[in-house]
């Protein structure tokens, strides 16, 4: 069977914490028109749904969404709003390329901030900044390179050694880190849940509802498995799965990574991860493992599987295994939900934004970080439907440009080459 949107093996661990989620329209019956159907339910389409709802008041916006809001990547991710460009700092010879991306970051992180307190999303917002940390020898002589670059351009940052984290995060697994203060983390499915409950009122979300097929025409017919929608413009919003309808196939692939999150730890038991409620902490290393204290709950993800998502016994093992590694004297090293999602990487980290046939517009490339690039991409996309112009946008339409990637075998063999080399230098870091 043609696979047109993902099918996870196991929920979201943030959104069972939730309310089970009550769901206002499932489904759609019969034909319904409209000016603008959105396929997706993510921060891309409940951003471009949002910004064309308010462009385009009289009209109405159908947003479909194959499965429920909360349940797809992006309430499946890890929670981390960095809005300061790191890897360009680090690696940009074109400082004007990296202010762009400032700017653009701190846009998003900002226009999110806004919603968040104008709809009161209890989301756990928190500013609290984040670390990123070494555990290889590469991954430590790159750290002194970030702490470089941003003492160059006075950005502030602290650089720690592993004795400082095992004061402050109790583990000793890290060779150093740097904390930096342009971090906000947050409870993905509670955020992306309330975004997607406080959409204008000409936006009709329709969950349980995939996509099979998008017949092109004047209107283009968006088949559902209960419905049509007849639209004179579709916004393709499904993350990696774009290629499925023809879209941006040779500039983007799908990988899987995969997150747990412990039970409610005894109290004694979350003071061994430190004494701040919560932290963040993303890797270095390519491939290594982003990690946060959540209040009472420890949170890991790492490992990636190209294009299909592993068992999640073995997905299951590998989390308790990285666990174990970093607090090997835990009591228990149990994850109460394991699950795995699905995000759309590109050769050169480049979006994929814009037209892609007449009436047809499509948005991805979140290259793993999506909570403030994709919602930001969402709304720039609805202001370039309505012939708005803006920096922003501009630098956008010429940003984002995916480079070509082979098509199969050629693909397959490119991934599994460049994850065995990541995943050779994380191996071999030791406590
Ligand atoms: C484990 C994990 C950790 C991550 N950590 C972070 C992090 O800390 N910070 C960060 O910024 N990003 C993180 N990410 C990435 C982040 O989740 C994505 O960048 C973001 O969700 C992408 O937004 P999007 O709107 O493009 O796609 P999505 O959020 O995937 O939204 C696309 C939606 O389209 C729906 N869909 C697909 N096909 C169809 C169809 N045929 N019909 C109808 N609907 C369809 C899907 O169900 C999905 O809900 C992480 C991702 C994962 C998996």
């Amino acid at each position: 069977m043609r696979v047109i949107s993902p099918v996870y093996g196991r929920p979201s661990g943030w959104n069972r914490l939730l309310a089970p989620r009550v769901v206002v329209t499932a489904g759609l019956s019969g034909i319904r028109k409209a000016r603008f159907a959105v396929i997706g339910a993510g921060y891309a389409g409940i951003a471009v749904s949002r910004r064309l709802a308010e462009l385009f008041p009289d009209e109405r916006i159908v947003l479909l969404e194959s499965s429920t809001v909360g349940e797809g990547a992006a309430g499946r991710n890890s929670g981390f709003l960095i809005d300061q460009p790191y890897a360009k700092i680090q690696a940009s010879k074109d400082a004007k390329e990296a202010e762009w991306q400032k700017l653009f970051l701190q846009t998003g992180r900002k226009w999110l901030e806004e919603l968040v307190g104008r709809h009161g999303i209890d989301c756990g917002w928190n500013p609290c900044g984040n670390y990123k940390a070494a555990m290889t020898e590469q991954g430590e002589a790159e750290l002194k390179e970030l702490a470089g670059r941003l003492k160059s351009v006075g950005a502030s940052f602290e650089a720690l050694s592993r004795a400082d984290l095992a004061d402050r995060l109790g583990t000793s697994f890290y060779r150093a880190a740097v904390w930096m203060p342009n971090c906000i983390l947050v409870q993905p499915a509670a955020l992306v849940r309330g975004l997607a409950d406080n959409l204008p009122q000409n936006v009709i979300l329709a969950e349980e509802t995939p996509v099979l097929d998008v017949r092109r025409g004047k209107p283009h017919t968006v088949v559902t498995p209960q419905g049509e929608v007849e639209a004179d413009m579709v916004i393709f919003a499904n993350n990696s799965f774009l290629g499925r309808f023809g879209i941006a196939r040779s500039r983007q692939i799908t990988m899987y990574t995969y997150a747990g999150l412990t039970p409610a730890l005894p109290a004694e038991d979350a003071d061994r991860l430190g004494a701040a409620s919560d932290w963040g902490m993303v890797p270095a290393e390519r491939m290594g493992a982003t990690t946060r204290k959540v209040g009472d709950r420890y949170m890991i993800r790492t490992g990636f599987s190209y294009e299909r998502e592993l068992d999640n016994a073995e997905v299951e093992a590998a989390l308790r295994n990285a666990y174990r590694k970093r607090y090997p004297d835990m009591p228990s090293h149990e994850l109460e939900y394991v699950w795995g999602g699905a995000v759309s990487i590109t050769r050169n980290g480049a979006p994929f934004f814009g037209e892609v046939g007449p009436g047809l517009y499509g948005v991805s490339g979140c290259n793993g970080s999506g909570i403030i690039k994709m919602s930001l991409l969402g709304k720039l996309l609805a202001e370039h439907i309505a012939g708005q112009d803006s920096t922003l946008l501009r630098g956008c339409l010429e940003w984002a440009k995916p480079s070509w990637i082979p098509p199969e075998p050629l693909r397959r063999i490119g991934v599994a080459m460049s994850m065995r080399k990541h995943i050779r230098l994380v191996a071999q870091a030791r406590p």
